[in-house]
């Protein structure tokens, strides 16, 4: 699956913890070896005292670049020489870029779930978006979204977090942000007038399979349905959309989506998405 590993292999990884269950491995060692790169990729549990030892050893042992995961893409900002404008915006990055040894930093989680919105819905400013949910996910889609002046909506279980990051996407956009806080007991007021429904939440993830983080009878057919859960690769929420006969977008091709974004920082070449897709599908599936 690697690259056959000599003298002049580079390396990147994904720096977390904990990352043994991650599939970044998987699908960016099929893109390199597909696209014929002598780049091969590892995932290093990173304690915390010893995340800004790991961000420098990037750059001695010159690693192309990396992937930051839970729960460090805030932590780490401070320990790079640039971030991307949207990722210092968000606050979050996942992509740490090795460029000539300054290392700089991006956020494609957000951009990911922008593209895989715009690939479904083509009128995005009349669009009205309810975002389950505030937490690292949520900030990096609602940041897309609130710069195309997209109206959303928040609900969360900690009232405060969304109001916090409802005040931070103003503070950023400003007069054309349209931005609402929705108690969960006034879902049904608003449900039937939202396009698109966001789960950002962990609700439905493995192992509690069972749950869910939007009761089933809000969905309408009118309704597009992306849960960012990818593990199942089918969640409780995404069975009942496909049920009623709404359109899905799945969290796997997220994931890949947001790891082919990734390639392209590093490498500047165009990544094997549909054979990315196809291997992270294949594992989801039998796990
Ligand atoms: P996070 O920063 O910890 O935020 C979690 C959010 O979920 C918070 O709003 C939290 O509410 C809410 N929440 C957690 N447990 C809940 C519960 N039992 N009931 C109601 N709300 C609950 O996590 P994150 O980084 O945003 O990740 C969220 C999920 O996104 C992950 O679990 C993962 O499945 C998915 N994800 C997908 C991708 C992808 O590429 N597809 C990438 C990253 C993450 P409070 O504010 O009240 O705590």
């Amino acid at each position: 699956m690697c690259v056959e590993i000599d003298g002049e292999t580079r390396l990147c990884c994904l720096i977390g913890n904990p990352v043994s269950h991650s599939l970044s491995p998987l699908m960016q060692n099929l893109a390199f070896k597909i696209k014929g790169l002598n780049i091969a990729y590892i995932a290093f549990p990173v304690k915390r005292e010893q995340l800004a030892d790991a961000i420098k050893g990037l750059k001695a042992l010159e690693f192309i670049g990396a992937n930051v995961t839970i729960p460090y893409k805030t932590d780490v900002i401070n320990l790079l020489n640039k971030v991307d404008k949207m990722a210092m915006s968000i606050g979050a990055v996942n992509t740490i870029l090795n460029s000539n040894g300054e290392l700089i930093g991006y956020n494609t989680d957000g951009l990911a779930a922008f593209k895989l919105i715009t690939e479904k819905i083509t009128n995005l400013k009349e669009t009205k978006v309810l975002i389950l949910g505030a937490g690292g996910v949520a900030r990096a889609i609602s940041y897309y979204l609130a710069k195309e002046g997209v109206e959303l909506l928040f609900v969360n279980r900690t009232v405060q977090r969304a109001l916090n990051l409802i005040e931070d996407l103003r503070k950023e956009f400003g007069e054309k942000s349209k931005l609402k806080l929705v108690k969960s007991g006034a879902l049904h007021n608003i449900i039937k007038n939202v396009k698109l429904i966001i789960n950002a939440t962990p609700l439905g993830m493995w192992p509690n399979v069972d749950n869910s983080p939007l009761e089933e009878k809000y969905l309408t057919p009118d309704h597009i349905v992306f849960d960012t859960v990818y593990n199942p690769l089918e969640t409780r929420l995404i069975k009942a959309a496909k049920t009623i006969g709404c359109p899905v977008i799945e969290g796997y091709k997220m994931l890949v989506l947001q790891g082919a974004f990734s390639f392209k920082i590093w490498t500047g070449e165009e990544p094997p998405i549909k054979k990315m897709e196809r291997i992270v599908y294949e594992k989801l599936k039998n796990r």
